[in-house]
C-alpha cells in the first residue's frame, strides 16, 4: 500500500558537452552527448521508494518523449503511475544543461508541463483516495504554485504530514505555512526564506524559529557536509552528515528527502529519520549523477552495519 506520495516536478534534460561555449552567432560540435530523465520530484519519490516504502510520484508530463521515458522508467521501478497526468497540450519539462571541459555547467530549463498540473488534477488524485492512503506528501517548488499550494491544504485537511522542500526559492503562498508538518531548506533557501544570512548552526537556528513563527511544525536545515539542524518546540538539535569522499552532490537534497519521508513513514523519530536521511544522502554523493546515485536499501542498511 503507498504511504507516501510526492506532488512534484519532472524533466528531461538533454546534456551537451562541447570543448568550450559557441561565441554568439557561432555553432559548435559537442564532444558527447547524453539525455537523462530527473528532477526534484520524482527523485524524491524515488529515493523514497528505492528504500522499501511505496511511494506514489504526483505530476504532469506532456505526449512526448520524454514523458514516455518518464512511465518506462516508473515501471522498471515497480512505482505506480496512477497519478501521472498525461496534457496533450503542453510537453514534458525540459533543459538543456552544456557542461564545458573543466566542468563549468550552464542549464536553461522550461517548465511545460510541471505549470500545467491544476487544482483539477488534484481533486481528481482525492476522488481516487490519495490522500486516504498516504501517510505523508512531499511537494515542492519546481511545479505550478498555486496547484502546490492546493496540494498541501488538501493533503493536511486529510491528516497527511506534509514536507516541503522550498526548492528552487521562489515566492508562493505563505498561507501553507501552518499546514506544513516539515520544512527542509539548504542554507540558500532558508537565507532568501527568512532574509536570515544562513552561514552555520547557530544562523540555521535563527531561521528555523522563523519558520516555526510561521506555523511550520518541525524545521531540518541541511548545511550540506556540515550537518543539518533540527528545531521544533522540543528540540534544538545539530545531527552531523556522515564523512564521506564525495564525488557530486547533486541529488543530495532530493536523496535527503526522499529518505527522510521513508524514515518517517518506517516508524522512526525525527532525529533517526534524520540520520537515516544522512547515511542515504552521504552514499548518493559518492557517486556521479542524480538519480542513478540515489541508493537502495540493502546499501543504506550495509553502510549502517
Ligand atoms: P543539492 O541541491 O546538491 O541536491 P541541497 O543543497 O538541497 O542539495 P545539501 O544541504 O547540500 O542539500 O545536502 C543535503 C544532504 O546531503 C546533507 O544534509 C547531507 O546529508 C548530504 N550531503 C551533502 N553533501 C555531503 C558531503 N559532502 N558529505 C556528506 N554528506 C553530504
Amino acid at each position: 500500500m503507498t504511504k507516501v506520495a510526492v506532488v512534484g516536478s519532472q524533466f528531461g534534460i538533454h546534456f551537451f558537452r562541447p570543448k568550450a561555449l559557441p561565441e554568439k552567432g557561432e555553432t559548435v560540435m559537442a564532444q558527447s552527448y547524453n539525455s537523462e530523465i530527473a528532477a526534484k520530484g520524482l527523485d524524491t519519490a524515488v529515493g523514497c521508494h528505492r528504500l522499501g516504502v511505496p511511494t506514489a510520484y504526483c505530476g504532469c508530463v506532456g505526449e512526448d518523449e520524454f514523458g514516455k521515458r518518464t512511465f518506462e522508467f516508473m515501471d522498471d521501478e515497480n512505482m505506480t503511475t496512477k497519478y501521472v497526468v498525461v496534457d496533450k497540450n503542453s510537453f514534458t519539462g525540459v533543459g538543456t544543461c552544456i557542461i564545458e571541459d573543466g566542468g563549468q555547467n550552464y542549464v536553461i530549463v522550461a517548465r511545460g508541463a510541471n505549470d500545467a498540473i491544476s487544482k483539477e488534477d488534484i481533486d481528481k488524485f482525492e476522488r481516487e483516495g490519495l490522500f486516504d492512503e498516504i501517510e505523508y506528501m512531499g511537494t515542492g517548488l519546481e511545479i505550478n504554485l498555486e496547484t502546490m499550494a492546493y496540494a498541501v491544504k488538501r493533503a493536511h485537511a486529510h491528516g497527511v504530514k506534509v514536507l516541503l522542500d522550498p526548492a528552487p526559492v521562489a515566492e508562493f503562498d505563505e498561507s501553507i505555512y501552518p499546514c506544513l508538518e516539515f520544512i527542509k531548506p539548504n542554507e540558500t533557501e532558508a537565507s532568501a526564506l527568512t532574509g536570515i544570512d544562513v552561514t552555520n548552526e547557530q544562523s540555521a537556528i535563527q531561521a528555523a524559529r522563523w519558520f516555526l513563527a510561521k506555523g511550520v511544525k518541525h524545521v531540518i536545515v541541511t548545511l550540506g557536509a556540515n550537518g543539518v539542524v533540527f528545531v521544533d518546540d522540543t528540540h534544538e538539535q545539530y545531527i552531523p552528515s556522515f564523512k564521506v569522499k564525495a564525488v557530486d552532490a547533486s541529488g543530495a537534497g532530493d536523496t535527503f528527502g526522499g529518505a527522510f519521508l521513508a524514515g518517517m513513514a518506517k516508524g522512526y523519530d525525527i532525529a533517526d529519520a534524520i540520520v537515516f536521511a544522512n547515511v542515504a544522502a552521504g552514499i548518493s554523493v559518492t557517486k556521479v549523477g542524480c538519480i542513478e546515485s540515489m541508493p537502495r536499501l540493502d546499501e543504506v542498511e550495509q553502510f549502517i552495519k
